[in-house]
């Protein structure tokens, strides 16, 4: 039985530079393929229980592992929440707000900045900082405008539209929240920095429809009344993410996905190949003259997402038009930024750059 008309291109020959929903491992995929009628236990894994044993090892492994991985200290709780990262723009405020009226946001980007304006609804959240209006820049974190009674400060250590990245974790007198979205997993991180980081699958870890949230137990339990219990930490905390039928399917993505990180090396490993793939496209882009050019000052550009322009919007239309008779797939800029951009996460080989680079020489050539 055909179902779907999928296209008769070869896997392999294409590279998909989505920003997300984004590229999985091959070895994934290959597994996922190979148990996807029968593999768990003579069931599908889209049809296991979700309290059932074969579930649980599941739902225990990628625990561990992404523990073992980030090096999670014990007095931190890792939740798989339903739903995206703008999910965690309301949760975040509705758990961690307690006794506090406000609390900080520093808007470096367009997903910062959507954080903020979803803070607003729960409270009268304030600026500590906004680079805005090119997103081009972050203001040192000397001039930010630290509100000692907020209650957290809520920041975005890569922007996914705007491919700018913070080169550090920020000091700051306050608890502090990251939307680690688009560089969860990318490199290792200092977990007990934070209060609470939060991730969208998606990008690094698997498919859409969960979240990562990595919480240190002072601040589960705080919600405010009157908030449905999916949207309280503590009913997560206390059931091991399973109060109610979680996204089975995508955890089980996820769960592969972080034994491939172990296998491949772990986050050492997967930090220096995409340092690696990171230089190789920005060095790319310097070489060409200004042909393709970059604005984000360069111990700023994102490792994830390189952004770049070409000299006008029809030859960047022409850019990718090209690049996806050549199996370069996604490498429009976000619809509000317009330009190109190259998501390079942790899935995507060297190879795929190399055959962009190639790309961009060959369209500079003739276009130039
Ligand atoms: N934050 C960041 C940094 C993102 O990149 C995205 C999605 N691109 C989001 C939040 C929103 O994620 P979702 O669509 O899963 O809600």
């Amino acid at each position: 039985m055909n179902l779907i008309n999928v296209s008769p291109v070869r896997h392999r020959s294409i590279y998909n530079f989505c920003a997300g929903p984004a590229v999985l491992p091959d070895p994934v995929l290959d597994q996922i393929q190979s148990q996807l009628k029968n593999g768990l236990n003579g069931m599908s894994p889209f049809s296991v229980s979700h309290r059932g044993p074969e579930f649980m090892e599941i739902v225990e492994r990628s625990e561990f592992n992404l523990r073992t991985l980030l090096n999670i200290p014990s007095d931190y709780h890792v939740l798989f929440v339903a739903g995206g990262a703008s999910m965690q723009f309301s949760m975040v405020p509705m758990n961690l707000l307690g006794a506090h009226e406000t609390a900080d946001y520093v808007v470096t980007g367009q997903w910062s900045e959507k954080a903020f304006e979803e803070g607003l609804r729960f409270a009268p959240m304030r600026l500590a900082s906004h680079a805005g209006p090119e997103f081009n820049r972050i203001p040192a974190v000397a001039t930010w405008q630290i509100n000692p009674a907020a209650a957290f400060l809520h920041y975005t250590p890569n922007e996914t539209i705007d491919g700018i990245q913070f080169s550090e974790i920020p000091k700051v007198p306050l608890p502090l929240v990251a939307d680690c979205s688009s560089e969860f997993l990318s490199k290792p991180m200092d977990v007990s920095r934070f209060a609470l980081i939060y991730a969208g699958a998606q990008k690094n870890i698997g498919p859409a429809g969960l979240s990562i949230v990595i919480v240190h137990r002072d601040f589960v339990g705080l919600a405010s009344r009157g908030i449905p219990s999916l949207c309280d930490y503590a009913s997560y905390a206390q059931t091991q993410s399973i109060y109610n039928t979680p996204p089975t399917f995508s955890w089980y993505i996820v769960d592969l996905v972080l034994q491939w990180f172990l296998l491949e090396g772990g986050l050492t490993e997967i930090e220096r190949r995409n340092r690696k793939k990171a230089q190789l496209l920005y060095a790319a882009i310097e070489r060409s003259g200004g042909f393709y050019s970059n604005r984000v000052p360069s111990q700023l550009r994102s490792m994830m997402n390189v952004i770049f322009h070409l000299p006008n919007s029809a030859l960047e239309d022409a850019f990718v038009a090209g690049a996806e008779q050549r199996g370069l797939m996604n490498l429009a800029g976000h619809r509000c930024k317009g330009g190109i951009r190259a998501s390079l996460y942790n899935a995507m080989p060297e190879a795929g750059v190399h055959a962009l680079i190639d790309w961009m020489h060959y369209f500079q050539e003739q276009n130039a």
